[in-house]
C-alpha cells in the first residue's frame, strides 16, 4: 500500500466514485438504460456494430441456423424460437448465461427481458458499447417454467457452445450464474464458486452471479462489482469515469 497520503486519498476517493457509479448503474437511477434490443436485429449483432471477419460470421451464422431447427433434446419441443447470440462475435469480452426465458424465447434473442435489461447497464458500466460483447446461453432453447437446463440437455447443447466459444476466442468468459459456471467448469469441489478465476480450453473465466439472481437479491450488487472490475484488470480496461 502507498505510504503517501495524498495517493491513499485520491485512491478511496476514485474507488468509492466506481461503486457509486455501479450502484447507480444497478439502481436504474442516474444512468440512461440502454436501448431495448429490437427484433430486427440479427443473431450476430447490429449493423453498427464490429461483426468479424466474414468466415467467423458465416460459420456462427451457420451454427445459429442449425440450431433453430434442432431437436437434439427435449427443448426443442417447447421452444418459440431458439435463441443463438446477439452482440458481436468482434469482442475481447463474452457473457454465457443459463439459457432463454420468456421474452428471449419470443424474440430469438438472448438477455432482452428485465434481466437483460440489467446486464446492459453493467455492459455500460464496464465501458463497453452494448453490442460491443458477445452475450449466449448453455442451452439455446427456453427450459419449461425457466427451469434449470438438465446435464443431458446442457450436454445436448454443448454441440453449439463449444463450437461458438472457439470461434469468438474472446480473451475472458464470464459466466453468469451457477448453472452456466458449472457447465463451463469452473466451480470447485468445494467452497465458494463466484469470483474465483477458472479457465475454459485456455479461455480465463470469471464466474459471478446471473442478473435475475440481482433482481431479486440486490445486496449482491457489490461482490458482483469486483467480479466485473477483476475482468477490467485482465482485459488491461479501466471503468468509465462519470
Ligand atoms: S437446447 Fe440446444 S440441443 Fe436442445 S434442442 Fe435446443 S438447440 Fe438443440
Amino acid at each position: 500500500m502507498s505510504s503517501d497520503p495524498e495517493n491513499e486519498l485520491a485512491s478511496v476517493i476514485a474507488s468509492a466514485r466506481e461503486l457509486l457509479h455501479w450502484e447507480e448503474t444497478l439502481g436504474g437511477t442516474g444512468f440512461p438504460a440502454p436501448k431495448a434490443a429490437s427484433p430486427l436485429q440479427t443473431p450476430l449483432g447490429e449493423p453498427e456494430a464490429h461483426e468479424g471477419d466474414e468466415d467467423t460470421v458465416a460459420r456462427l451464422q451457420v451454427l445459429a441456423d442449425e440450431a433453430a431447427e434442432c431437436a437434439r433434446c427435449e427443448l426443442s419441443r417447447g421452444r418459440t424460437k431458439s435463441v443463438f447470440a446477439r452482440g458481436t462475435p468482434d469482442t475481447d469480452l463474452v457473457f454465457v448465461g443459463e439459457g432463454p426465458g420468456f421474452h428471449e424465447d419470443q424474440e430469438g434473442l438472448p438477455f432482452v427481458g428485465r434481466a437483460g435489461q440489467l446486464l446492459d447497464r453493467m455492459v455500460a458500466a464496464m465501458g463497453y458499447a452494448r453490442d460491443h460483447v458477445y452475450i449466449c446461453n448453455i442451452v439455446k432453447c427456453r427450459p419449461p417454467d425457466n427451469r434449470t437446463p438438465l446435464p443431458t440437455e446442457a450436454a445436448a447443447c454443448a454441440h453449439y457452445l463449444v463450437p461458438q466459444l472457439d470461434l469468438v476466442q474472446p480473451k475472458v468468459i464470464v459466466a453468469l450464474g451457477r448453472c452456466a459456471a458449472e457447465n463451463l467448469n469452473v466451480v470447485p469441489p468445494a467452497g465458494r464458486w463466484r469470483g474465483i478465476w477458472g479457465e475454459w480450453r485456455g479461455i480465463p473465466v470469471m464466474p459471478t452471479y446471473h442478473p435475475a439472481f440481482l433482481l431479486r437479491s440486490p445486496q449482491f450488487k457489490k461482490p458482483v462489482w469486483e467480479d466485473l472490475q477483476e475482468v477490467l484488470r485482465v482485459l488491461n480496461r479501466k471503468a468509465p469515469n462519470r
